[in-house]
This record gives C-alpha cells, structure tokens and sequence, in this order.
C-alpha cells in the first residue's frame, strides 16, 4: 500500500462555553482534519488540534507543515509506521500537533489494512476508557453547581482548574469538595501557575480538600522547581506542559520529578511517540494519564482512548473534550456509554466514517 495523496480541511466547532484555564480562554475546537489517501482504495483519518496557549502551534501553521509532509509522503507505505515518523522528522522539528495528525491516519490505515480496531494493534488490553471531566476558571459558586451536576449525570471523578489567586483557588476547591460530597475524586490543574514553593504550601492547604492530584503546578521548563514540589508534597504531582516527548518524559523520570505523568497526541506528535513515553514511564513504576486539548473533536479523542484502553500503564484519561463541543464534526470512531465510559468499536481502524454534512 502506498500513500497517494493527503488531504487537510480546516474545521471550526463553537465549544458550548467558553473554557478558562490559568493560561488564557479557550471558545472554540478548530483543528485541521486530515484524510491520507492510499492506492488502494483504502482512506485514513486523522486530526491535528493546535492548543495555542500550550504548544504555541497555530491551525494555519499546522496545516502548513502536514502540506510540508505530504511530498515526502507520497510513495511511502502508511503502515510503515517508523518510516513515516522519521520522514515527518526530518521535515520539520517539534510541530507534534501535525504530526500526530498523520500518525492518527496511518493507525487508521494499519487497522483497516489488518482488519483490527487500533485499540487492539496497540495492545487490547481492554476496549473502552473512564473519563474526568473538567471544570473551568469561575466562581466558586458556579464551579461547584458544575461539578455538582457532573456528578449527579454519572461522573466520579472531577478535574479543576485552578491558579488565579491562592484565597480564590482555596474558596473554589472548598466549594467543589462540599457540593459533590467525600466519594468523589477531585485533581486539580494549576497550568503552570505557581512557583515551586508557593506549590508546596498551597497543596498542603488545598489537600484539607482531598485531592487525587495535582497536575503542572510549576512553569513548564522549571524542572527543578516541578522536582521540589513532588519531593515536598504530600499529594502526588502530575507534569503536563512539561513533557512532550519521549525525552522529556525520560529527563523528568531520571530526576524522578513527578509522581504521574500526563500524556497527549498533540503535544507528543502522535501515538508513536507517546508509547516510547508510557514504556519510559512504565519501567519507572509510574503511571500515565492520556489528556487531550480542549481543542479536539472526536478524532483526536478516539485515538486517544484507544492508546490508553489498549495500555495497562494508562490509567487515567482526561478525555472530555468532545462534551463541551456544540456539535462533533465527524461520524464514527469512540462512543460514549454510561457518562463516562468511552468505548472503542469492534471495527478495522479507529472506525472513522465521514464528516457530518
Ligand atoms: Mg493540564
């Protein structure tokens, strides 16, 4: 099989309001969705959703660099999944978000190809992921009757944002944990806000709430500082901004910096990538949680809970995107059982079917 052509339409989803993280405000899904074409017949789906306020990567750029990789592409077998990264590689550095673009597709393809769902040529070790959901930067007031609502829809387990002011982050927590009761498990996101010992004792105050985790507390290249808060708190700490890669995930283990790490498509460039991470993190003794971009739709989030439901070391998915979207650009792919349970289809690929007209 070979890859004849790949082609990138731009899509733009309203999400149903505005998401407000420590970093800025998010209102839109936009993403650049990608069909490789093969000569025979065979077509694979996938999507790149730049995160701005994460990666620094822009929708036009990103479709910019997949435009860059498809004349290295073409010729070359999509199943051939080492040599498409290396190509991809070569062509430009960093750009993860575009990257895991073609490498979403070409999973699709090598599931199609071998007439297996993705989540079982990754592993199988079971078909479906549980996800949190996220509560947005707000009042307290509001984020308590959110998550308050999540709860009584079936979810049990609550991620925050927070990292505004100390006296408000303590009032928003308060008010989460007595709104959905002592049986709910609430992380909390601090997206870099903090400094390393300003971590420490917010933590030990936040934790007179019960936390789970707490994800990215320090500024995302402040690795020592990311190492004092986990050797000082109480609570286990996840890095999200701060690992993209393989190579940072292996940095952050050596130095034994977190407790928990958090992988994504589009920051790592796809699940090529984000397996040497997990393998990185799974000899370590520690476990991963698979995260998305408020910007993905259902692509983004079906490759996603595919890596994480076919991998034992992923035990934890932050894969709520597609709850906030006023509407899913694409049909096919993962469904949604019981709230929370993202399941996988018993169907070649990622069961990807056409864009909703
Ligand atoms: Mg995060």
């Amino acid at each position: 099989m070979k890859i004849t052509g790949i082609n990138v339409r731009q899509v733009e989803v309203p999400l149903k309001e505005p998401f407000r993280i420590s970093l800025g405000v998010i209102t839109h899904s936009r993403s650049a969705i990608v069909s490789v074409e093969t000569d025979e017949g065979l077509v694979g789906y996938g999507e790149g959703a730049p995160a701005i306020l994460i990666t620094g990567e822009s929708l036009s750029g990103t479709t910019d660099v997949i435009k860059a990789f498809e004349k290295d592409l073409i010729g070359t077998d999509p199943t051939d999944l080492e040599k498409v990264y290396w190509i991809m590689d070569r062509a430009a550095a960093h750009s993860g978000c575009a990257k895991a673009a073609v490498d979403m597709a070409c999973y699709d393809l090598l599931g199609k190809k071998s007439g297996l769902p993705v989540y079982k040529l990754l592993g199988g070790h079971q078909n479906f992921m549980e996800t949190d959901i996220t509560v947005g930067i707000d009042t307290p007031e509001i984020m308590a009757a959110k998550a308050k609502k999540h709860v009584e829809a079936g979810f049990d387990t609550i991620k925050t944002k927070v990292g505004t002011s100390f006296a408000e982050d303590l009032a928003r927590v308060k008010a989460i944990r007595e709104a959905v009761g002592d049986d709910v498990k609430i992380r909390i996101d601090a997206n870099q806000a903090w400094s390393a010992k300003e971590a420490v004792r917010l933590i030990e105050r936040l934790n007179e709430y019960n936390l789970e985790l707490v994800e990215q507390p320090v500024a995302y290249h402040d690795i020592a500082g990311l190492e004092y808060v986990t050797k000082h708190s109480i609570v286990p700490i996840m890095s999200d901004e701060s690992c993209f890669n393989a190579k940072d995930a292996l940095r952050l283990v050596e130095r034994r910096a977190i407790d928990y790490l958090n992988i994504k498509l589009m920051k790592c460039g796809g699940i090529r990538e984000a397996l040497k991470i997990n393998a990185i993190c799974e000899s370590a003794g520690i476990e991963v949680m698979l995260g998305c971009m408020a910007e993905e739709s259902n692509l983004g989030i079906t490759a996603a809970a595919s890596l994480g439901a076919a991998t034992k070391n992923i035990t934890r998915a932050d894969l709520d995107a597609t709850f906030s979207l006023t509407d899913l650009p694409f049909k096919g792919g993962m469904y949604v059982e019981d709230t929370k349970k993202l399941v996988l289809p018993e169907v070649p690929g990622f069961g990807f079917i056409g864009f909703e007209e």
